[in-house]
């Protein structure tokens, strides 16, 4: 069983809880593109748990973890964080976390080139991390890029950050820092790569073997959906495909040998950074915006920055599903809306007067959208820890009825609180089998 799991909107819908609950019913949890960037926060009893670049399986200590050759690392906050996490009692070993030899490396230079990509782009800004993960997959595209297996090379490594850091320089001096040094790079990653060394492996046939022994896989998507680079929101996205389709490339497992796609979909929308954002609360609904803010605790996990708030965007939603080819969907934070008296869904898009069904391409059309809203009432009721949907009240039940309808795939799983156990699993559900190991 090779499940994939991924946000269909963008991001931070609570995939860190979901596959932290799937986790220990897999042998092994992958991820297959981005990198440091992608912050989920995994709470297991009093302990919190904030995951950068390691899949949220290194939690559970019977799970292989594997970060895949489409992801790009940046070799010190890897070590940042396997430190943190051994800090916190987890045991981290070569025999359970594996690097693939083909991901690429995110250098020092990078991280410098994207301050710089910001400033460059002025007003039409991305809002990017500035973690250096654009310029290392324009490196990856740009051929010129370091994997992990070249840093294990010394004359390589040296060459290639030669000639890197040449181009990078000119750039970096333009917008008025320093440059940075070939020498003190070599030296800080060669020192890294070697350290990293008994974590790096083969991972595609890692997977054939691990396909023959029948061993589970879940495949974990950073980012989400209208994130990924060729399907999402342009050029407000990520720069790799955090689609169902780039769990294959990213991870060298055949498509064919994919069993099934999760979609985590959250039962509002956020939006961390710049770009289009069609069911955005403006200005006339603040107060319900920061109540869900609130209520959520939609506050980014790695930066801090207060998430941008809007109503659920089934239009999107489809479009996620169509993409992904969702078999099930895990709706996130139903007890998040228990205080609201109603509660909007966009169930279409109205563009330059003309009503769409599907998502627009173009960027500055997604800005002219006009949501087309349905509206229910809200249930009032607390829902936090329910773990049977029959417990859920009428009106929080026709809610998911409704947003199951509207997306056109069952609703799997619903959850009901941060933790592990504030959980509904629907009997019945493709979901279901899943979970239980079918
Ligand atoms: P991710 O990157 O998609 O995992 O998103 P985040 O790490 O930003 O997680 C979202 C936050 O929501 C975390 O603090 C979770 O503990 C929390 N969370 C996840 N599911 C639920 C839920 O059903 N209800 C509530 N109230 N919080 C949840």
């Amino acid at each position: 069983m090779i499940i994939v799991i991924n946000g269909s909107q963008w991001g931070d819908e609570g995939k860190g809880k979901v596959v932290d609950l799937l986790a220990d019913r897999f042998d092994i949890v992958a991820r297959y593109q981005g990198g440091h960037n992608a912050g989920h926060s995994v709470y297991v009893g009093d302990k919190a748990f904030v995951l950068r670049l390691l899949p949220s399986g290194i939690i559970h200590e019977d799970t292989v973890c594997v970060l895949g050759n489409g992801m790009v690392i940046d070799p010190k906050a890897f070590f940042e964080e396997v430190d943190q996490m051994i800090a916190q009692g987890i045991s981290i070993n070569p025999g359970r976390l594996k690097v693939s030899s083909r991901a690429h490396l995110i250098m020092p230079y990078h991280r410098a080139l994207d301050h710089t990509s910001e400033e460059r782009l002025g007003n039409e800004k991305i809002g990017t991390t500035l973690r250096g993960i654009g310029p290392a997959y324009e490196d990856k595209a740009g051929r010129r890029g370091i994997r992990v297996s070249d840093a294990l090379s010394p004359e390589v490594l040296r060459n290639r950050i030669e000639r890197n850091l040449e181009d990078a320089n000119r750039i970096i001096v333009t917008y008025g820092q320093p440059p940075l040094y070939a020498d003190e790079i070599f030296e800080e990653i060669s020192a890294l790569a070697e350290r990293m060394k008994p974590f790096v492996c083969e991972t595609s046939h890692f997977y054939a073997e691990a396909k023959k022994q029948n061993k589970k896989i879940l495949l974990e998507g950073a980012q989400a959906t209208l994130l990924d680079v060729d399907h999402g929101t342009y050029p407000f996205v990520t720069s790799s495909n955090a689609t169902a389709g780039g769990a294959s490339v990213g991870s060298g497992i055949p498509p064919h040998h994919i069993t099934g796609v999760l979609g985590i979909v959250r039962t509002y929308a956020t939006r961390v950074g710049e770009g289009p954002f069609p069911t955005e609360m403006l200005e006339d609904e603040q107060e319900t915006a920061d109540l869900i803010r609130k209520r959520g605790n939609e506050f980014g996990s790695v930066t801090g920055r207060p998430r941008r708030c809007g109503w659920f965007d089934a239009v999107a939603t489809r479009y996620a599903a169509e993409l992904n080819g969702y078999d099930s969907i895990a709706l996130t934070k139903i007890d998040v809306l228990d205080a609201l008296d109603e509660i909007k869904v966009c169930v279409g898009y109205v563009v330059n007067g003309e009503r769409v069904d599907t998502f627009p391409a173009v960027s500055s059309d997604l800005r002219q959208i006009q949501p087309v809203y349905e509206s229910l009432e809200g249930w009032k009721e607390d829902t936090l820890g329910i773990t049977e949907i029959d417990e859920l009240p009428a009106k929080a039940k026709e809610y998911v009825e409704f947003l199951s309808k509207e997306i056109g795939v069952e609703i799997g799983l619903i959850s009901t609180g941060p933790e592990r156990d504030q959980t509904i699993i629907v009997k019945g559900s493709v979901m279901s089998s899943w979970f239980s190991g079918q």
